[in-house]
């Protein structure tokens, strides 16, 4: 029961996005750089960082590229929605 893996150890994975999240860092990792981002910034050996990216891998629905990323960047952004409706006017 104690049982805890290091793909949970250091990833949150956050469904809604497709992605995990490095809970040291605060970054959203792709499968492809988990076992790198171990190694590399949470120096873990390479025998268990491959056990995390093999882990991580098997998390269902990540997304596998950058380019497929649906976090909302501009969702901070206030919406801008006072553009007179013209066209309504003009419609006819
Ligand atoms: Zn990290």
């Amino acid at each position: 029961m104690a049982e805890s893996s290091i793909a949970d150890d250091y990833f949150d994975h956050l469904v809604e996005y497709g992605l995990a999240i490095c809970k040291e860092c605060r970054y959203g990792i792709l499968p492809s750089q988990v076992k790198s981002h171990l190694q590399r910034a949470h120096r873990i050996s390479r025998k268990q960082a491959d056990s995390a990216a093999e882990e991580v891998s098997n998390w269902v629905g990540l997304v596998e590229y950058a380019s497929e990323l649906l976090v909302p960047e501009q969702v901070a952004q206030p919406i801008k929605y006072s553009q007179p409706s013209v066209y309504h006017i003009m419609g006819g």
